[in-house]
């Protein structure tokens, strides 16, 4: 949006005069463009061919009056003025003949009389600069002009770029403080961690409350496991892709070609086993791993396999976490997927 603001200014006298002759150059410009166009119009109004003069004719017409000995003082105003003049004319003809606005008049030096400057202006506190004006001409600003930088460093958007930022900072620590718990606990607990790597894509797909992490998030918390079962000289066994952990029973390895992603338990035709989808998945994804490392399975002394989602469960107790979040704030959506996700990742400690 466009916003007029007026200022009065006090020009000195050979400002004076300068304004004058801007007001009398571009009166005249505008007068002998318009002239230019009627006569135009008049030769060729029944030839289908010419349509009518338009504003490259008349900055050419100009230019050729400028040359002109008699005209030679339309130099003396700045020729972004004039153009300017030839502009606003072209724009009253489009809008009359769109039926918008009146036909438009010669200007009478006894009109009120204006110019328009469309660059290399500035301004100070009380002072405008127009080209070929030399000084500056005193100019009383009795009101802020939010029309300039100003406003880019008014105290009201620092304050709300503030906040902006607080929020996201605040998001995001959340978030990575949240990770770092999960990894933590995931590392303290298990000797063994096995990763399905690639399949960041695929768990966003499964998982509804996977849906709004980002990849970053992913990649971030796979770092963060990784690191610290380094440190802790746990192990961690990253298997690519598992096309079938999800349709494969875990109990009978009969394949469930039919499962759909909305499927959230399915019950084995062979077996006859009840299968929670993440569960079940999260249990190949172990056996998987394991065995790559030439352990097919957890030796019974070692107690019964638990998925990681039970102590997360206890983690995110500990956490006094919220299962609600209405926000549409992306950063939000995402923290409180991260807080309600259950992490199946295949874990045992052979
Ligand atoms: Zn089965």
């Amino acid at each position: 949006m466009l916003t007029a603001y007026k200022f009065r200014l006090y020009p000195n006298k050979d400002q004076k005069e300068m304004f004058s002759k801007y007001f009398g150059c571009s009166r005249v410009v505008w007068n002998k463009a318009l002239e230019l166009r009627e006569s135009y119009y008049k030769e060729h109004k029944n030839d289908k061919q010419k349509k009518g003069l338009n504003y490259y004719d008349t900055t050419r017409f100009l230019r050729e009056l400028k040359r002109k000995e008699e005209y030679n003082w339309l130099k003396e105003a700045n020729s972004q003025s004039l153009q300017q003049a030839l502009m606003d004319l072209d724009k009253a003809f489009k809008a009359f003949f769109k039926g918008i606005s009146k036909y438009q008049n010669y200007k009478k030096k006894t009109n009120r009389q204006s110019f328009r400057v469309p660059q290399f202006f500035n301004f100070t506190d009380n002072l405008l600069y127009l080209p070929k004006m030399g000084k500056g001409i005193k100019m009383e600003v009795h009101r802020e002009f939010p029309l300039s930088r100003k406003q880019k460093d008014s105290k009201n958007r620092d304050k709300a770029r503030l906040m902006v930022a607080k929020t996201h900072e605040k998001v995001a620590s959340q978030r990575n403080d949240f990770l770092h718990k999960v990894s933590t606990a995931i590392t303290k607990q298990f000797d063994t961690i096995v990763i399905e790597t690639l399949n960041i894509k695929e768990m966003k797909k499964n998982h509804g409350l996977a849906k709004s992490i980002s990849n970053v998030s992913w990649s971030r918390f796979f770092e963060f496991i990784k690191y610290k079962a380094e440190k802790q000289g746990k192990n961690i066994i990253e298997i690519g892709m598992f096309e079938k952990s999800s349709k494969t029973c875990s109990v009978c390895g009969h394949v469930n070609k039919g499962l759909t992603l909305n499927e959230r338990e399915w019950t084995c035709t062979d077996c006859n086993t009840l299968l929670d989808r993440d569960v079940n998945a999260a249990i190949n994804i172990r056996n998987f791993g394991l065995n790559q490392i030439g352990l097919n399975q957890i030796p019974s002394d070692r107690g019964e396999y638990k998925p990681v989602e039970n102590s997360l469960t206890a983690e995110l107790v500990k956490l006094n976490i919220q299962a609600r979040s209405t926000s549409h704030d992306s950063e939000k959506q995402e923290l409180y997927a991260m807080k309600k996700l259950k992490l199946l990742i295949g874990a045992g400690s052979p």
